[in-house]
């Protein structure tokens, strides 16, 4: 029997796997990333992830003082990650947060810069375009550049990086999906004991003193925190475009850091994006990342809240990563990449589609459903970044019923459809 089953070996499972590892037997439970044929409408594959790519964004300041001190407490440790695991996944190219000058965005962003002593510049539109002359912004725009601690991650290889880590400190990996989670009474030699059962769709059963379910978008479509329970949660369908340009290109913008966006645009930019033309234009951006098929792509992705539509079950879910954004969605994100990287030719462009799993409170759940079950959900479209932090706040509350850190536990308290999850400490 496991001290801990970590459900979901994602960005959020693996972290939370490798931290319990250090003081407890551990077995992580998840499926790796889909092959090309997995991901098709005629295989049996209904659960994915969003950690299936090369690129995410992390800075230390975030218009949410809550999401900023998370991300302060996990980027600092990404070194120490890569070494232990002899695994890069993080390049700091830096970070440049865009808005209208004096817009609530922008003015969140530079308050969290000031009260967490951050270190960074605040830049003018005229600025911007003299530190990075391939990039469009508006004089109507004002910026906040870090320079340091910021740029973007490898999803997959921080996942690679966190799993390879609990490994070696004995964590034993099964790569496959589970069906259900329930509290089962064992007889032992002395006493009857109430511990974790989880089964997966194989039929392999696991037991464990304590569970923790790090299943992100996809955790309502098992019998994972009871029968007929899921979290309160909003799954919204997310597409990207990636916009191939040439290795020569790639060079000459080389300095370009990643790019969060909130405001009206600049005049030059295409003016099909987003579908919506009276909501604020707000999207993230990643500098040229070389794939693994040796090409070098520019991402554009929406936010969530340009997103007008939800997906509400596991079918809806399969066909949206099966088939991916519309064409045309596709063809103006990438008009929109060329209207605010300039001096770069296209050579091909292509769509993704992912899923974010979206809390009322737009914060993550970290929190206890009983004293044997947790559950570290809700990465909002944010967590990538802090997921190490998630990861390791989930496991000392689960596992030492402690909570060390200086942001009160009730803003992450786990909203489940039929109620609240106990957070007694
Ligand atoms: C397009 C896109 C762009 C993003 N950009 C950024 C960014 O720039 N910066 C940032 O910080 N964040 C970003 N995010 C958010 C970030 O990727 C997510 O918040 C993060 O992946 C959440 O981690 P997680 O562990 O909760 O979920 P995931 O990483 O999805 O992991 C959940 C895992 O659980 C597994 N699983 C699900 N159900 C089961 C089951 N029944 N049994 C076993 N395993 C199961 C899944 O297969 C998956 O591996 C982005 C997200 C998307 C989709």
């Amino acid at each position: 029997m496991f001290d801990l089953c970590v459900v979901g070996a994602g960005l959020i499972g693996s972290a939370a796997a490798k931290h319990a590892s250090r003081s407890s037997s551990v077995c992580l439970v998840g499926p790796d990333e889909p092959t090309g044929k997995e991901r098709s409408s005629t295989s049996q594959r209904d659960i994915y992830g969003g950690h299936y790519d090369e690129g995410r964004i992390y800075m230390q300041s975030t218009s949410d003082p809550v999401w900023a001190k998370l991300a302060q407490r996990a980027i600092p440790r990404y070194s120490e990650i890569s070494k232990e695991s002899g695994i890069e996944f993080a390049v700091d190219v830096g970070c440049l947060s865009v808005g209208d000058r004096g817009g609530n965005y922008i003015t969140a962003v530079k308050d969290v810069v000031e009260k967490d002593h951050i270190n960074a510049q605040v830049l003018s539109g005229a600025d911007v375009r003299s530190q990075f002359p391939f990039l469009s912004i508006s004089n109507r725009d004002e910026a906040v550049f870090e320079s340091h601690f910021a740029g973007y991650i490898s999803p997959r290889r921080l996942v690679k990086a966190q799993i390879a880590i609990a490994k070696k400190n004995g964590c034993q990996h099964i790569q496959e999906v589970v069906r259900s989670v329930t509290r089962v009474v064992v007889n032992t030699n002395r006493d009857a004991d109430s511990v974790m059962e989880v089964t997966t769709d194989y039929g392999r059963r696991i037991l464990a003193r304590k569970v923790l379910v790090a299943t992100g978008a996809f955790t309502a479509f098992r019998n994972l925190l009871g029968v007929e329970v899921s979290p309160d949660t909003k799954l919204f369908p997310l597409a990207v475009t990636k916009v191939e340009i040439s290795e020569e290109d790639a060079q000459k913008i080389k300095t370009m850091p990643s790019v969060l966006y909130f405001g009206k645009g600049g005049d030059d930019w295409n003016k099909d994006y987003p579908m919506d033309p009276r909501a604020p234009v707000v999207f993230y951006m990643l500098p040229p990342i070389r794939y693994s098929d040796g090409k070098y792509y520019i991402k554009l992705g929406h936010s969530h809240d340009s997103v007008p539509r939800l997906l509400h079950t596991g079918p809806q879910m399969k066909r949206w990563f099966d088939q991916g954004p519309d064409a045309q969605l596709t063809r103006q994100m990438a008009d929109m990449i060329t209207s605010v990287v300039k001096g770069v030719k296209v050579l091909s462009y292509h769509g993704d589609s992912c899923v974010v799993d979206v809390a009322p409170s737009n914060r993550p759940y970290i929190d206890r459903i009983h004293s044997q079950l947790g559950i570290a959900i809700a990465g909002n479209g944010y967590a990538a970044k802090s997921s190490d932090e998630i990861g390791r706040l989930a496991v000392e509350l689960l596992m030492n019923g402690k909570w060390d850190i200086d942001i009160p536990k009730d803003l992450f308290c786990a909203k489940l459809k039929s109620g609240c999850g106990q957070s007694k400490l």
